[in-house]
């Protein structure tokens, strides 16, 4: 235990950079949740990673947003949030987008904290560009790094993990080793109902729901899981619900089975659509739901 490092590591980027995917990679588990519309992740996750000599302990933050409603402010105080206590930040960027919105994202964090750059999605980006964001980024002072991966493909994390372990302060862990995340799992099982709206509806619908947890009972050969689907229009509702019930069924259907896989045990799913005018500008209900 004697060059034990442990650590918090803040994860940040623009939506779609693949934050979520190189968490869920880097931990073997579908913590985070992954799409591909942009703004699917809304709360700070933690997951953690332990190994032999080190612990890390990620946050995936929401992308930095507009702030359009009060949602979207919430989801910028957990940015702030993860970046208080970070030891060290991962900044994202997509291989093929450019250096300068990203570094002006970068500085509005307005952090020195020392920064990893990780540039993903390599299989799709071209060599040149590449290496124009190294360049752009190698001037920045906070810069520590800059590595190249595919959070897809998985290549390169073993070198990210050692460039990260690296910048850790030697220190004992913080949880226990069998620990993967602080959050409930009720939480999870929030976020794995609303991946399948994403993927069930079209465009905006999904942005304009929350999912709720409202029971969540271990019975002898099953888990019950009682969960709500907020919507803040009718028109919505009926959309979810699907003719006959048949876009709920589904969704209820797809997210049953990562539920299970999850937990490892046989779960019944019982879904509610529910209308709560304007809730996504409501503090009561924001609370009630858990942004
Ligand atoms: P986040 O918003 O930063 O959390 O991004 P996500 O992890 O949700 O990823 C956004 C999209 O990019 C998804 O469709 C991912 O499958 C895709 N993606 C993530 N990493 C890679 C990568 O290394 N290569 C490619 N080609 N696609 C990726
Ligand atoms: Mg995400």
């Amino acid at each position: 235990m004697n060059d034990f490092r442990s650590g918090f590591v803040g994860i940040f980027g623009k939506p779609n950079a693949g934050k979520s995917t190189l968490l869920n990679a880097l931990l073997n588990e579908k913590l985070a949740i992954v799409s591909p519309k942009a703004q699917t992740t809304r709360n700070k996750i933690l997951g953690i990673l332990t190994e032999k000599n080190y612990q890390i302990v990620f946050n995936d933050t929401p992308g930095l947003l507009q702030s359009v409603y009060k949602l979207h402010e919430r989801m910028m105080k957990e940015v702030d949030l993860a970046k208080q206590g970070t030891d060290l930040i991962l900044f994202i960027i997509d291989a093929r987008d450019d250096a300068a919105s990203n570094i002006e994202l970068l500085q509005s964090l307005k952090s020195k904290q020392n920064t990893l750059i990780v540039i993903n999605k390599i299989d799709k980006g071209k060599v040149g560009a590449i290496e124009k964001l190294k360049t752009a980024f190698s001037s920045l002072k906070q810069v520590v790094g800059i590595i190249e991966i595919s959070a897809l493909q998985k290549t390169h994390l073993d070198t990210l993990l050692d460039a990260i372990v690296a910048q850790l302060p030697v220190m004992p862990p913080y949880y226990d080793e069998d620990t993967l995340t602080d959050r409930p799992m009720r939480f999870f099982v929030a976020e794995m109902i609303r991946e399948k709206l994403f993927f069930a509806l079209d465009e905006e619908l999904p942005y304009h729901a929350a999912v709720y947890v409202r029971q969540y009972e271990e019975k002898n050969t099953l888990t019950k899981i009682v969960a709500d689907i907020v919507v803040s229009r009718e028109t919505q509702k009926s959309i979810i619900i699907g003719k006959g019930g048949s876009m709920l069924t589904r969704i209820g259907q797809e997210a049953r089975l990562d539920i299970e896989k999850f937990i490892e045990r046989k779960v019944f799913l019982e879904l509610h659509v529910k209308v709560r005018k304007d809730w996504r500008n409501n503090d009561l209900f924001l609370k009630e739901y858990g942004y």
